[in-house]
Parts: C-alpha cells; sequence; structure tokens
C-alpha cells in the first residue's frame, strides 16, 4: 500500500485547517460515541459542544485502566470504535515510564502520509532527492505481545512491519528491509554501516529519526571501520553477523571483493581529523534529516562537525500518540525550526501554558491559538484517547496559511531543582549551547551530556554528566582546567534569574559541578535503557537523570570534576 503526496494538498489542508477538524472530530466521536469509555461522558452523541463541556482531560494514568483492559483481552470498544489490531510503546526514557497506546493500521497510514509529505516538501527546496538514495539507521525489534495476544512495538518497529513502509522502502534506501528489521540492533548497525559504504556513491541523504542515533552510528563507524573495510576488501561480511536473512542480503550488496573501495574508505579514516567525515565518505550528500530540536538539538554540533556544516533537516513532530506536522520550510536555521501541524491527523486542542506555575490556562482549538504563546497540545485520536494531554510544551511561531506552526520548547516535566528555583528542559539546553559555544576554542567536542540535581549534600548544586573527545581521531583528551571552569561558570550565567539569584544573594544553591566521564560511558547508557526496554530507533538520552542504576553507571565512569568558580552575575 503506497501513500502519495502532492503540494497542493498542503495548501488545500492548511487553508481548510477548521473545517478539517470539525469534520475529523465529529467522525472520532461517531466512531466512538458507543466505546465504555466516552458513553459514561457523552452519551453516545457526537456534538462538539457537548464533547467540550463533558469530555475530561486527561493524563495517561486516567485513561491506562481502559487501555490496560483491551490488553488484557476485553473487546476493543472498551476504548475504540474500530478494533484495536496493535499497542504502540512510547519510548519511556523522555517522560520516565513506558506508556502503551492502541492503534489499528490508520496510524501506520499516517505516518506514511506525513512522510510522503514531507519527502515532497524537501524534494522541491533540494532537487537530488529524487535520484539517490537515503542512507537510514532504523531499527525494529521483535514485538511483544500483549496478554491478549496483540502484538507490542515501538512506532518506528510498527511502521517498518506495516504495509505502508514495505513499498516504499527497497528503492529508497541504501539497507534493505532485513537488515532494518533485524532484531539484534548491533548487527543492525554494523550493516545499515556496511551497506550505506558499499553504495556510497548513490547517497544523497543520511537519516535517523532522532540525531542521537546518527551520532552513535558515527560513533560505531570510527570502532568498527577497520572492520568494515576488511570486509569489503575480502567480499565476506564478519562472522558475528550471525543473522542469517540479514548475512545473506548484505553479502548480495557486497556483491563480492572490492579493494579499490576498501582502500578509499580507509585514507578517509585515517586522517587526523574526522571533521566532515560524512561528506567525505559520501560525497553526493546534500543534506541530514532527523530530528534536531527539543532535546537532540544538543547534537547540533557534533552533526555540523561530522558533516561539514551540510543542511539539517528537522522533517516532522511525531509520537505514538499521533503524527502532530511537518516542518515545510526544511532549509531553515535550526533555531528557526518549526512544526505546521495538519489538521487531518487528530482532533488537537490547546492548554495555555505560559505560566511556569503550573497554573492552567483557557482550551482553545488549533486555529485559535495565538503566535508568540505557550501551549500544551492535547490529543483526541481515533484509537481512543481524548483529550489527552501530551506533556510537551509549544510555542505558536507563525501561520501556514490558517493551520499553526509551532516551535518545540521542552517536555513539561524535565526540570531540575535544588531550591525554589525552577530550570527547564530549554535552559539546560541554552546553557549547554553557550558551554559548547566555549569549547570550541578547544581541542574538544562534547558527545553527551545528562545532569542531575544533587541535593544529599546542601547546599543542593547541579551536576552535568559530560562525555568529551578529542576533534583528531587519535588524540587524547586534555582538560584544560581553565576551560572546563569556564564552561561551569557560563551555563550558570545562562540560567534563568531566580537561579542565579538564590545562588548569588542566598547561596543556597551551590556551585554547579561538570564531571567529565570516560568515553564510551553514553552508549552504556542507551545500552541500559535499552535492556530496560527502551527502543533503539527512539531512544534519546535523557537531559535529566534520576535513575539511581543510571546515576551509579555514571558515577563509576567519572575521570574528573570541575566546578563553577564564581557567583554568576544577576
Ligand atoms: P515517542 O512516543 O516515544 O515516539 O516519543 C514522542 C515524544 O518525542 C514527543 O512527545 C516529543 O516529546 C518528542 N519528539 C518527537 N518529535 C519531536 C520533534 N520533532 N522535536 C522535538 N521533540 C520531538
Amino acid at each position: 500500500m503506497s501513500v502519495s503526496f502532492d503540494l497542493n494538498d498542503l495548501d488545500e489542508l492548511t487553508s481548510n485547517a477548521k473545517q478539517i477538524q470539525d469534520n475529523l472530530l465529529k467522525e472520532i466521536l461517531t466512531l466512538n460515541a458507543n466505546t465504555g469509555y466516552l458513553r459514561q461522558f457523552l452519551n453516545g452523541s457526537s456534538v462538539k459542544e457537548l464533547f467540550k463541556k463533558n469530555v475530561p482531560v486527561v493524563r495517561y494514568e486516567d485513561v491506562k485502566p481502559y487501555i490496560e483492559r483491551v490488553a488484557n483481552g476485553e473487546p476493543s470498544d472498551v476504548i475504540s470504535g474500530k478494533p484495536v489490531t496493535q499497542f504502540l510503546l512510547s519510548s519511556g526514557t523522555s517522560g520516565g515510564k513506558q506508556k502503551i497506546f492502541p492503534v489499528n493500521n490508520k496510524f501506520f497510514e499516517d505516518m506514511a502520509f506525513i512522510t510522503a509529505q514531507s519527502s515532497s516538501i524537501i524534494s522541491k527546496h533540494i532537487e537530488v532527492i529524487k535520484q539517490g538514495k537515503t542512507m537510514t539507521f532504523y531499527f525494529a525489534r521483535v514485538p511483544s505481545t500483549t496478554p491478549s495476544g496483540l502484538p507490542v512495538s515501538f512506532v518506528r518497529g510498527g511502521y517498518l512491519t506495516s504495509e505502508y513502509f514495505k513499498n516504499e522502502s527497497s528503492y529508497r534506501y541504501t539497507s534493505p528491509n532485513e537488515v532494518m528489521l533485524c532484531s539484534d540492533n548491533k548487527q543492525a548497525m554494523y550493516c545499515h554501516l556496511l551497506c550505506g559504504l558499499i553504495q556510497r556513491d548513490e547517497v544523497v541523504s543520511v537519516a535517523a529519526p532522532f540525531a542521537c542515533s546518527l551520532v552513535g552510528a558515527i560513533t560505531v563507524l570510527e570502532n568498527c571501520w577497520k572492520e568494515l573495510c576488511s570486509n569489503i576488501r575480502s567480499g565476506h561480511v564478519s562472522e558475528w553477523i550471525t543473522d542469517f536473512t540479514c548475512r545473506d542480503v548484505v553479502t548480495n550488496i557486497l556483491g563480492g571483493p572490492n579493494s579499490e573501495l576498501a582502500d578509499i574508505i580507509e585514507e578517509e579514516c585515517q586522517e587526523e581529523s574526522w571533521k566532515g567525515i560524512i561528506t567525505r565518505l559520501w560525497p553526493q550528500t546534500k543534506f541530514i534529516q532527523s530530528v534536531i530540536t527539543g532535546q537532540n538539538a544538543q547534537f547540533i554540533p557534533m552533526l555540523e562537525f561530522y558533516s561539514n556544516k551540510l543542511p539539517l533537516i528537522s522533517p516532522i513532530y511525531a509520537s505514538s500518540e499521533t503524527m502532530f506536522g511537518v516542518n515545510v520550510n526544511p532549509l531553515c536555521k535550526p533555531q528557526d525550526i518549526s512544526y505546521t501541524f495538519m489538521p487531518n491527523m487528530s482532533y488537537f486542542e490547546f492548554l495555555r501554558a505560559d505560566d511556569d506555575e503550573g497554573n492552567e490556562g483557557d482550551i482553545v482549538d488549533l486555529v485559535d491559538v495565538q503566535i508568540g504563546c505557550y501551549y500544551e497540545p492535547l490529543v483526541t485520536n481515533y484509537f481512543g484517547l481524548h483529550r489527552y494531554r501530551m506533556g510537551d510544551i509549544l510555542q505558536v511561531s507563525g501561520f501556514h496559511n490558517n493551520a499553526p506552526q509551532f516551535r518545540f520548547v521542552r517536555r513539561k516535566n524535565v526540570i531540575l531543582s535544588v531550591n525554589v528555583e525552577v530550570t527547564t528542559e530549554e535552559d539546560i539546553l541554552k546553557a549547554l549551547n553557550h558551554a559548547t559555544d566555549h569549547l570550541k576554542s578547544s581541542d574538544l567536542i562534547l558527545m553527551g551530556f545528562t545532569c542531575y540535581a544533587d541535593i544529599s549534600i546542601l547546599p543542593g548544586h547541579y551536576i552535568f554528566y559530560w562525555e568529551l573527545k578529542a576533534k583528531k581521531v587519535d588524540d587524547i583528551v586534555k582538560l584544560d582546567n581553565k576551560v572546563m571552569v569556564e564552561c561551569c561558570c557560563v551555563m550558570e550565567e545562562s540560567f534563568n534569574f531566580l537561579y542565579r539569584k538564590v545562588r548569588a544573594k542566598e547561596g543556597s544553591i551551590g556551585p554547579l559541578e561538570i564531571r567529565v566521564v570516560q568515553q564510551g560511558t553514553f552508549d552504556s547508557l542507551m545500552k541500559l535503557f535499552i535492556s530496560r526496554g527502551a527502543s533503539a530507533s527512539q531512544y534519546k538520552p535523557p537531559i535529566c537523570i534520576n535513575s539511581s542504576e543510571a546515576l551509579a553507571l555514571l558515577e563509576n565512569s567519572v575521570l574528573a570534576r570541575f566546578f563553577s568558580d564564581k557567583v554568576p552575575p544577576l
């Protein structure tokens, strides 16, 4: 099944946003009017006004019992008018706990729609995309099942096994489906790289759902390039690739010994610096495609370094609950990225969220949001979520025709606080940006970070765990005390007024600390989360750590500590 998209559709959809949203709500309510969940509020009605008046705004905990009843074998109509055919697992590293969401084929149809839409927007800006291939780092794993036998997978895995993906894949990607579906992520990553290297001249873009997977791929390449080259030289795939379907298909792509190609790759990888390695190994690459907003913004400097500043395109805003929107201006600067909401995906409402005290404001429809204001989206989808709070905070940056565009600001519940101050994800990312700017003058590059509010000793203080790497491949990381202390200070200076006030005047916040960890620590952290059930494709390194196991892993890898040596100015 394939889904195509014509750019006129974009105008049509965004111009008629209000009508499309109203029709869609009517359709959802008619479909779900008699579910156990909705009947208690609407008594079978599908009238919008009644929906707004009677249906409560909910969080996951409120709908969890209904979802679990279906997962445990009760009929789908406990929550959904149409049969639930599978469950999607949210990545769980963003909000803490893992959640499951009921869906059916329509979810993947929407995903195919938004993917097709984003591709046609990008190809309008970058012509070449139509001819070449994309080297993607997509991963799936064998789905688990609910007690009632329905599959439970991550969004990407669900999509990769859906009919919608099967038709689009073979000619567009350097990796065959067998590699994407290989349930061993380590083998899959190696084979993705091998397939990409063999077809290096056809690669016009490099992609992964989130930027952290791309940086992870480069790290694996750094560790494995000699082995990859030896496979290319001999025409044999390494023995440890034991997934036979994957092995056979990659051997076929390899097509026999190729020492000329192995020499070229070796020469590039042996260079002292890996600056621009993406464009050197894949010279036709025109852009990088992956989400670089929200917590993935931390990877922008690394991707710029490895790609010699190729355009970084952050294509869509999506989740396990629904697809939201696309970036209609794909070549804009990272700080200007916004997503235009698609009114045909779900019924969207918005809860005002300007107020950091947590007071809740009015709820407005999609077309009624105001430029500059902050909102949390509420999702009413086809599969049983009604007025569901997403926990993401967005800011309206403009309109495309009548459809609003949103900048992703932060996850709602990610904050640091050791006293009365509240430091949001956005504050943390801003501080990190200042620090990485400062780091540019050194020979170091930040590969990963997370943080933690330590209140075990008073006054409490913020601890940032940093993994650093030398810009030149074989160089060891040399830590310059002055630079590192300055990074601590720069971060503190960029925090909000309340932080600086409590820190400076009242001394109730201690000096910010950076703990430099060994190389590979963030890779181990990812493995820990994946072993606890996180998805390799959807994995987002946690901005703040609150698991004692993860914290112990970090603590065991600390090499050096640095503290801010002055109070930030007010
Ligand atoms: P999941 O359900 O595991 O796919 O995670 C969905 C969450 O990932 C969203 O609620 C956002 O917090 C985050 N996310 C998805 N797309 C983007 C994006 N384009 N920019 C920033 N964060 C995103």
